[in-house]
């Protein structure tokens, strides 16, 4: 038995607790992507949510295969 946590397996927050491990990397930031994780499955590569977040509108489109018009 763990003896900080107490349990067997340890507990996700214990020090102890192996690192989970991720299911996707995202293609971006080389991140792992975890099970509840939210991502955007692009045909580049896998995207994680926190660089979703960072990218513009014009790259959002870009990765759906989209382009901005200009008036
Ligand atoms: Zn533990
Ligand atoms: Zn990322």
């Amino acid at each position: 038995m763990c003896s900080v946590c107490m349990r067997v397996p340890c507990h996700p927050r214990c020090p102890n607790a192996p690192e989970p491990v991720p299911i996707y990397r995202c293609g971006k930031c080389g991140e792992g992507i975890f099970e509840g994780d939210k991502y955007y499955d692009s045909q580049k590569g896998y995207i994680c949510e926190e660089c979703l977040d960072d990218m513009s509108s014009g790259e959002l489109l870009e990765l759906v295969g989209e382009s901005l018009a200009s008036a």
